[in-house]
């Protein structure tokens, strides 16, 4: 195996491995907290309210139209901060990689998550590198924990009345998966809706008071979410079938499927439930500023408990709980 490829000794700790994270890691997360090397990043908080997350990241393919794991894992993150009125300021991202996986997409993983990061103003400071013996992984995984300070309180008071909004196009992420991974031929621009969603917290800050939950629906998509939110508030979601945004190619390819792309990961979509009183302008200027295809989906209601659609016809049916994954390793 040449050096164009990651060895067993890239994990051993030596010179090797000090080489690697020279090479690839300091020069492209280059930051002068990363550069200390101490065993711990030494950070200065503004505030002492912190949100903590962590997730990993072992979507397959690990390049995929849209994004890559690199890009998935910074953005993903940085999303689950976000999701709890947190503004993303620094990550850690620690690497288990298969032996024999390429040094040149090792480069471009880590060059795509260097981008992500400018676009978002975070810096990873701090991270782990472990090789495993060929056959013992699968290519790579990462993991990534955030750190975010409050920039604003969400109650979590949900009442009948409140609205639904999402703040662009359902399904692409786990359409663009599913396209790729299983090679289908598709005409039409499917790509991944992978990215971080740190710019919409400038749009939610002046509605804070009105704004009851957020989250940003990855595995199991807006339907899965929605149901886990109805559960834990005893109240029903009443959603709208013509105001749910979904792209043409997405709703083509998933009926060929047979999978209802409301239950697909979006990446890069954030679910925010907020009062009647607030929706409007909250919605409009998350249209002006960040998507203009943000829309409110639906409302929560007292007259039942469980989420529903209404069709363009006034018909009804129920949007259950999903039992299994539809579509394993999306991120
Ligand atoms: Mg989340």
């Amino acid at each position: 195996m040449g050096e164009n490829y990651i060895q067993l000794i890239h994990g051993e700790g030596g010179k090797h491995t000090q080489e690697l994270i020279g090479d690839v890691f300091y020069k492209n997360f280059n930051n002068d907290i990363l550069l200390e090397n101490d065993d711990s990043a030494i950070i200065n908080l503004p505030s002492k309210k912190i949100a903590f997350t962590t997730d990993s990241f072992v979507v397959n393919p690990i390049f995929f139209r849209g994004g890559d794991i690199g890009k998935l894992a910074v953005s993903g993150t940085i999303n689950d901060l976000v999701a709890c009125g947190a503004e993303p300021l620094y990550l850690s991202s620690a690497f288990i990689i298969e032996e024999g996986f390429s040094k040149e997409d090792l480069i471009k993983i880590v060059e795509s998550m260097k981008r992500t990061c400018i676009m978002a103003k975070v810096s990873i400071v701090t991270g782990d590198t472990k090789v495993v013996p060929k056959g013992k992984g699968d290519k790579i995984f990462i993991n990534t924990t955030g750190i975010g300070v409050l920039d604003g309180y969400v109650s979590k008071y949900i009442a009948a009345g409140d609205k639904v909004i999402i703040t662009g196009t359902v399904g692409e992420h786990g359409t663009a998966i599913a396209v790729d991974r299983y090679n289908l031929k598709v005409t039409g621009d499917i790509k991944s809706d992978c990215q971080p969603l740190n710019h919409i917290l400038k749009c939610l800050k002046k509605y804070y008071p009105h704004i009851k939950f957020m989250r940003d629906p990855t595995r199991g998509g807006v339907g899965e979410v929605l149901n886990e939110i109805s559960k834990k508030s005893g109240l029903g979601v009443h959603l709208f079938e013509k105001d749910i945004p979904i792209r043409k190619e997405v709703d083509a390819i998933n009926s060929m499927l047979g999978i209802n792309p409301l239950y697909l990961a979006c990446e890069g979509r954030m679910i925010i439930v907020v009062d009647k009183e607030a929706s409007l302008a909250l919605l409009e200027d998350l249209r002006k500023q960040c998507d203009s295809q943000a829309s409110i989906i639906g409302e929560f209601t007292d007259e039942n408990s469980f989420v529903y659609i209404e069709n363009y016809f006034g018909g009804e049916r129920i949007l259950g709980e999903l039992d299994g994954q539809i579509l394993p390793r999306i991120c």
